[in-house]
C-alpha cells in the first residue's frame, strides 16, 4: 500500500467504541474474548503495526489499559495502543450529526452524548487526512481468523464504494407492530412505530427494503465496518448525503425512524444508494442475536439469520454466547 508520500503505509487501523467499561464486568469479558482471540490468530508481516485505538472515557481508559497489558502478551505483531477521548470527539462530532440524531437515536434524539453513536458516520472528518483506512469493531466479537485479512476486503471495494459493512442478520428492518422491542445499547423500551420500514413496506408491498436476502436488502449491522475514509472524503455523493436536508428527505420518503445510530443512517441511505457500500460477506459480522425469531418473526426469520461457510468473526450481539472453538 503506497500512501500520498510515495512512502509504503504499513500500519492497518482498528477502532472499537469503549466508554462505561470500567462499570460492566459483561463488557470487560467481551473485551477479553475480543482481544484474545484477536491475538490468537492476528498475523502481520515484518514492519506492519496494528494500531488500535479506542474511543474512551477516563475510568475505561485506565481499565483497558490493564487489561491489554495482559490481553497483548502473546501477541506475534507490533502494535501500538491510541485512546480518544470521547468527550473531545463528540465535541467535534455533535455539529455534524446533530441534525440525524433525531431520526435515528432514542427518545427525542436530542441528547448530546447520543453523537457519538453516529461516530463512524463521520469519521473521515474527525480524524486526520492522513488516516485514510480504519475497521470499527465491536467488543462482542470472536475472531476466528487473522484480523489482517479483514483488511484485503478494502481491495475489494467496486468503484464508488465508501463502506464495506455485512447485511443485518434479523428481520430488524422488515417492520413490526408489537409494542415491545430489546435493545441492549439503550437498556429502553420502544413503541412499534419507532423503527424500521414498516410503514414503506405497507405502502409498497412488493419491495425489497426490508425483504430478506439474496434478492431483498434486509440493511445493515455496524459490529464490523470498513471505512475508507479517503473514499468518504471524495464521495460527493456520500458528504451530500449527510446534510441535514437530504436526511430528512430520505427519512421521509422511507417514513424511517430508528434508534440503532449509524446502523441506520447507513441501511437507509443504502436502500437509495446501494453502490455506496461493498457488501462484505456475512462470515465476516456473523450476528448470533434470535430475539426477533422468538418476538413474532419465527416465520420469516431464518431467512435473515442464514450464513453458509465458515465464520470468521463469530458477533454475539444482544448478549448472546459466543460457542466455542
Ligand atoms: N459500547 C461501549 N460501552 C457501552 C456499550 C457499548 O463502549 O456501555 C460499545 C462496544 O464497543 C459495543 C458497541 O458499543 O460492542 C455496540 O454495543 P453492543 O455490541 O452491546 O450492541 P449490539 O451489537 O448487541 O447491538
Ligand atoms: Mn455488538
Amino acid at each position: 500500500k503506497k500512501g500520498d508520500s510515495g512512502a509504503v503505509d504499513q500500519s492497518y487501523h482498528a477502532l472499537m467504541m469503549f466508554t462505561k467499561v470500567d462499570k460492566s464486568r459483561s463488557l470487560q469479558d467481551k473485551f477479553r474474548v475480543a482481544m484474545l482471540s484477536m491475538v490468537k490468530h492476528g498475523h502481520f508481516l515484518e514492519g506492519e503495526v496494528l494500531v488500535l485505538h479506542f474511543v474512551s472515557d477516563q475510568a475505561s481508559q485506565a481499565v483497558g489499559e490493564r487489561m491489554l497489558d495482559e490481553f497483548l502478551l502473546d501477541a506475534t505483531f507490533e502494535y501500538e495502543v491510541l485512546f480518544h477521548d470521547v468527550v473531545a470527539l463528540t465535541q467535534k462530532l455533535f455539529p455534524i450529526v446533530e441534525a440525524m440524531q433525531k431520526h435515528f437515536s432514542a427518545g427525542s434524539g436530542a441528547y448530546y452524548s447520543d453523537a457519538i453513536f453516529f461516530l463512524s458516520v463521520a469519521m473521515h472528518h474527525i480524524m486526520p487526512e492522513s488516516l485514510t483506512r480504519i475497521v470499527q469493531l465491536d467488543l462482542d466479537l470472536k475472531y476466528r481468523t487473522n484480523i489482517r485479512d479483514l483488511f484485503q476486503e478494502f481491495d475489494r471495494f467496486p468503484p464508488g464504494a465508501v463502506i464495506g459493512i455485512a447485511r443485518e442478520m434479523q428481520p430488524v428492518y422488515r417492520g413490526q407492530s408489537e409494542k415491545f422491542h430489546c435493545d441492549p445499547r439503550q437498556e429502553e423500551i420502544y413503541h412499534g412505530d419507532r423503527h424500521t420500514f414498516w410503514q414503506y413496506r405497507k405502502e409498497n408491498p412488493q419491495t425489497k427494503v426490508g425483504s430478506p436476502p439474496p434478492d431483498g436488502l434486509p440493511g445493515f449491522n455496524s459490529g464490523v465496518m470498513l471505512l475508507d475514509l479517503r473514499a468518504m472524503r471524495a464521495s460527493v455523493l456520500y458528504n451530500q448525503l449527510l446534510k441535514p436536508s437530504n436526511v430528512a428527505k430520505l427519512a421521509d420518503q422511507y417514513r424511517f425512524r430508528g434508534h440503532l445510530g449509524d446502523q441506520d443512517f447507513f441501511t437507509m441511505i443504502g436502500m437509495e444508494h446501494p453502490e455506496l457500500f461493498y457488501s462484505l460477506a456475512c462470515r465476516w459480522n456473523r450476528q448470533l442475536c434470535t430475539w426477533w425469531r422468538d418476538h413474532g418473526y419465527g416465520d420469516v426469520f431464518q431467512l435473515y439469520y442464514r450464513c453458509d461457510g465458515p465464520v470468521y468473526i463469530y458477533h454475539g450481539n444482544c448478549n448472546t454466547p459466543i460457542p466455542d472453538d
